[in-house]
């Protein structure tokens, strides 16, 4: 799929800084796919749609992670989390993306897994990097991102944690072991 075609599809999903988010996901996404040599057009594909599912209300999300046998887990954590594996499984069945690494980037953009793979890492990143995003510590990873991805991830993982942790929000258990995969590999 072109990148015009499927960024009008997307743009009927998302309001309008939403949409501005995904185009800069989408160009740095392709800036890392670049730099640490993965799949540019998955790398484009996969930040296209990374968030195609965050305006489906709770109900269709609750429905679709019962009816498709998501981890039942997500329904004890927050609403936040259910568009990444809901996102997938729309952009499968109503976009046609059939492509499993695609699939899997979009899936574990919100809370990363043990192992990921560099596309998944690329999009993770690139979320939480994009050019409009602003938060304290976001410079910082900018900077590690295009000098040591997994280095990077550590720390927007350590510092989404401590945001959550701060806000006395439970915290998805694959989001810690995320963190502990990448702690372990970095030792
Ligand atoms: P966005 O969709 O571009 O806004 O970004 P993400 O998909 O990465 O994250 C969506 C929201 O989920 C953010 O507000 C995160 O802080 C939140 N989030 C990520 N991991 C967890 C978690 O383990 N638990 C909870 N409660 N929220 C999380
Ligand atoms: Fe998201
Ligand atoms: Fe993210
Ligand atoms: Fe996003």
């Amino acid at each position: 799929m072109k990148r015009e075609e499927a960024l009008a599809i997307v743009r009927k999903q998302l309001k309008e800084q939403r949409y501005i988010h995904t185009v800069g996901v989408m160009e740095t996404a392709i800036e890392l796919a670049k730099i640490y040599g993965a799949d540019i057009q998955k790398a484009e594909l996969a930040a296209i749609f990374h968030d195609y599912a965050k305006f489906r209300t709770k109900e269709e999300m609750k429905r679709i992670i019962i009816e498709q046998q998501m981890p039942q887990d997500l329904l004890a954590y927050s609403p936040e989390l259910w568009h990444a594996p809901v996102g997938a499984y729309l952009v499968q069945t109503e976009v046609g993306i059939q492509d499993e690494d695609i699939l899997q980037a979009i899936r574990y953009h919100t809370s990363g897994r043990p192992n990921m793979t560099l596309l998944e890492k690329i999009v993770y990143i690139a979320d939480y990097i994009e050019p409009n995003r602003s938060f304290p510590g976001v410079d910082e990873v900018r900077a590690l991102a295009r000098e040591h991805l997994d280095v990077a991830l550590f720390r927007a993982l350590q510092n989404t944690i401590q945001f959550l942790m701060d806000k006395r929000e439970p915290i998805y258990p694959d989001t810690f072991h995320t963190y502990n995969d990448i702690a372990q590999k970095l030792k």
